[in-house]
């Protein structure tokens, strides 16, 4: 393999070789003798195997594979040939995601095997409008290789505040067709199905789950809709990332099938309904609170990327779903800090049976 360095700055200070990568930090490293700096320099100079290294430094190939071994726990090298997917216009639009990809490449784990993954995905979307309508730019903007969008709405002129995947001359049309539309003018590589249908339970979505990878967005109209999507992807052992809005507060959450707890185990712990309590005030009022929908603009992108954020994570791997099992709610009263609040749990859930 040929190794590169990352792009970063060094500088040796008596015993010790401050290194730059990510500005958030300076990597403090041991080097007495030089040898990790003259390492550096050689492996920024052209990529280069292990052993032209050894023989170019004057050391045993061991101790550079280790010392390369050492780098790579610390993210500052990777593979010089899978940098790019050797395709000069994929390359140039997939350009900010190779990048993006770089910072956590490792020697065994290539900048565009993150690629791929996202390349080989399938995400059935639930809703193109509020949070849908930037999720769907955020999924087609990664890459994603197939999706499938789901909504039974036209446009209308109140959904331009916050549904920026939609023009004037687009009024009256089926959104779905549209937003379909939209990711084959903006990415034709991307493969996208438009499904105009009412969803009335899980046994409606069954057929649209089958074989993909993820779902994301979130169904509304019914209040417990969000059940439905819940029993309907356990069921199929696939990943949900469900966003949306309350009067002041921007939540998501996802649901990792057989890892985390699922929608129904948070359900299932409800107040009671016939409870003096303001839980069961709440619970008895829940399905008749009637409020218009106050998401705007901003709020709604900052939804559709985080859901899009968290399908990357299942997805790629990049990291663990930070939303698996929880609500992260941002407080608009609270600057938007983000706060975790995971579900309930039930051991005998009648849906995932208590992951
Ligand atoms: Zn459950």
């Amino acid at each position: 393999m040929r190794i590169v360095l990352k792009e970063c700055l060094w500088e040796s200070m008596g015993d010790e070789l401050l290194v730059l990568f990510d500005p958030r930090e300076v990597i403090t490293l041991g080097d007495p003798d030089g040898r990790v700096a003259a390492l550096l320099t050689e492996l920024s100079r052209a990529p280069q195997t292990a052993k032209s290294l050894a023989r170019t430094l004057s050391v045993p190939e061991e101790d550079v594979t280790e010392a390369l071994a050492a780098l790579d726990s610390l993210g500052l090298v990777e593979d010089a040939d899978s940098r790019t997917l050797g395709d000069p216009a994929m390359d140039a639009r997939h350009f900010s995601n190779l990048a993006f990809f770089g910072t956590f490449a490792r020697l065994d784990r290539p900048r565009t095997e993150y690629l791929r993954r996202l390349r080989e995905a399938h995400v059935l979307v639930l809703g193109v409008g509020g949070g849908g309508s930037s999720l769907v730019q955020s999924l087609a903007g990664l890459g994603i290789g197939t999706l499938t969008l789901v909504d039974r709405d036209d446009v209308e002129p109140r959904n331009f505040a916050r549904q920026f995947l939609y023009r004037h001359s687009d009024l009256g049309r089926s959104k779905v067709e549209r937003a379909a539309e939209w990711v084959r003018e903006y990415d034709p590589t991307i493969s996208v199905r438009a499904v105009d249908r009412w969803i009335n339970g899980p046994d409606d979505l069954k057929d649209l789950i089958d074989g993909v990878d993820l779902v994301a967005g979130g169904l509304d109209g019914d209040p417990e809709a969000h059940l439905w999507v819940n029993e309907a992807a356990a069921r199929a052992g696939v990943p949900i990332v469900v966003g949306g809005m309350t009067r002041t507060q921007v939540m998501y959450y996802s649901v990792d099938p057989g890892k985390s707890a699922c929608v129904q185990c948070d359900w299932e712990n409800r107040a009671d309904l016939g409870e003096e309590s303001a839980g069961g005030f709440f619970e008895r009022n829940r399905a008749g609170i009637t409020v218009t929908n106050t998401l705007i603009g901003p709020l709604a992108m900052q939804i559709g990327s985080l859901v899009a954020y968290e399908a990357l994570r299942y997805l790629t791997g990049l990291e663990p779903p930070v939303a698996a099992g929880a609500y992260i709610k941002l407080d608009l009263r609270d600057g938007l800090q983000p706060e975790r609040q995971p579900f309930a749990t039930t051991p005998d859930c009648p849906v995932c049976g208590g992951s």
